[in-house]
């Protein structure tokens, strides 16, 4: 099964992503994780992203989606996708909507965790303190959110007409967020 989750930072991507991943035994495609790691690993990736990353800004759609790009062809991962974080603009979505269709894969379910700003801003102060992220810092938390809603609307409005497509409230305890997910994944 092939999953998009989808949301404003902080919504709880991350959270449902890893259950998703336990429980249908997927992977989970982050990618600011894999975008973080390229920056720790010092990588040519890495030196050109940090200030973007830093300042809560969008990487370019150049790089991500080559690095996506690998993660479909994937024959390990073919039918076994969990996109946590991605796509974040109707660029990244279309070019998606490519890849899947050239590996000949389709996406089953998108999730929406909609979650309001008062919200976020709570859990990832919360979250700056337990995982000591470096683009964490509120500053940085307000502009990515602003950044998402700018750029994400247009993919809202792309996959809100997909019949597989389910508004999740997202301001909801984790455990009533997961058990909301789970009445759609029918294993
Ligand atoms: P996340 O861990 O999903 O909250 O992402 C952290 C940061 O990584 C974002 O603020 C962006 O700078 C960058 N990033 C993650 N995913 C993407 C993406 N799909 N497109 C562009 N930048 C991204």
């Amino acid at each position: 099964m092939n999953i998009i989750l989808f949301g404003p930072p902080g919504a709880g991507k991350g959270t449902q992503a890893k259950f998703l991943m336990n429980k249908l035994k997927c992977f989970q495609i982050s990618t600011g994780e894999i975008l973080r790691n390229e920056i720790k690993s010092d990588t040519n990736i890495g030196k050109k992203i940090i200030n973007d990353m830093n300042d809560g800004k969008f990487v370019s759609d150049e790089i991500v989606n080559n690095l996506i790009k690998k993660i479909v062809f994937d024959p390990k991962k073919k039918g076994k996708l969990i996109f946590d974080g991605y796509p974040r603009s109707l660029s990244q979505a279309k070019n998606l909507d490519l890849l899947l269709d050239d590996s000949k894969q389709v996406i089953n379910l998108i999730f929406f965790l909609n979650v309001n700003k008062e919200t976020i801003i709570k859990r990832i102060e919360k979250r700056k303190v337990l995982e000591k992220r470096s683009d964490d810092s509120l500053n940085t938390i307000l502009k990515r959110y602003d950044t998402y809603m700018e750029t994400t609307k247009p993919v809202l409005d792309y996959y809100s007409k997909n019949l597989n497509f389910h508004e999740i409230d997202g301001t909801q305890e984790i455990d009533e967020i997961t058990r909301k997910i789970e009445t759609f994944i029918n294993v």
